[in-house]
């Protein structure tokens, strides 16, 4: 049976803590480095339902994409959600660590899960990272269909791609026109939309877009937009890392079992479609 500490420095061989942004808060959270691991959980969110289910299912590891705390803390106490969580955690010897633009920024990451579960076939990065000499990693990628189809088409695709929300799946641009190749960025993307533009593609793929950055890329160039949920858009990449680590563990003989949460954590749970026609 591994330690936690040997499995960390599997997880950081995949994910280097290195290729986090600078504001980022990514790796440990708590747990002790000598106590051994033989399950892990994945998710997206490290939110009590997902701790729960770590419990319930006898994890000794949860690795999410999002932190648990992005900024310092002055306090652990179970009087607010994420003290009861590390409380929680803690009471249940399960170690939570956090892979988070690190995992972005790998290739493959979370966009290439993303771009896979879509049905793309990944080109390359969106941005590429200025410190890979191969120009393979990167924020975002741009990928192509099959076969060109009409934006609804691809929006409906993309629908059916990625695990069901509330929230759905929406659509910015002329619903007819053809879409062929495409950007995606898992989880917030809106801060790459001229990058998409510059990029000449058909559409991207993104979550979170608000209104003013989306209605100014639209009318800046002919670049259709697809919203989906973040916590949606992020999710196939557990399926990506659990084979990644559970890959590395064989290699090394360990009895590793992981799991993917498929609990859904996004914060939106009732759409109310109404009667459009454009
Ligand atoms: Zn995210």
């Amino acid at each position: 049976m591994p330690k936690l500490s040997d499995v960390i420095a599997v997880l950081e061989e995949i994910y280097p803590p290195q290729w986090a942004e600078s504001w980022d808060a990514v790796g440990l959270v708590c747990g002790d480095p000598d106590a051994e691991v033989g399950r892990v959980l994945f998710a997206v969110d490290p939110v009590q339902a997902v701790v729960d289910e770590a419990v319930e299912w006898g994890a000794d590891l949860l690795v999410t994409h999002h932190p648990l705390y992005l900024r310092g803390t002055t306090t652990v106490a179970a009087t607010g959600f994420k003290g009861r969580v590390v409380h929680t955690l803690i009471k249940h010897d399960i170690a939570l660590h956090v892979a988070h633009t690190n995992a972005d920024h790998a290739d493959p990451g979370v966009s290439d899960a993303l771009a896979e579960a879509v049905g793309l076939k990944v080109t390359g990065p969106l941005v590429a990272d200025p410190t890979d000499p191969a120009g393979r990693r990167g924020s975002g990628r741009i990928g192509e269909l099959p076969q060109p189809m009409t934006l609804s088409a691809f929006a409906a695709r993309v629908a059916a791609g990625l695990p069901a929300t509330a929230a759905g799946v929406r659509a910015a641009g002329d619903p007819e026109q053809q879409v062929r190749r495409v950007a995606v960025c898992g989880g917030s993307g809106d801060s790459f939309l001229a990058e998409a533009r510059k990029a000449g593609v058909d559409a991207y793929l993104t979550a979170d877009l608000r209104h003013h950055p989306a209605s100014e890329a639209t009318e800046a160039a002919p670049v259709a937009l697809v919203d989906a949920a973040h916590w949606a858009t992020e999710w196939p990449w557990l399926t990506l890392a659990a084979r990644e680590l559970t890959g590395r563990a064989t290699d090394r003989g360990w009895p590793l079992e992981t799991r993917v949460s498929t609990r859904v954590t996004d914060p939106w749970t009732a759409h109310a479609p109404m009667p459009y026609t454009p």
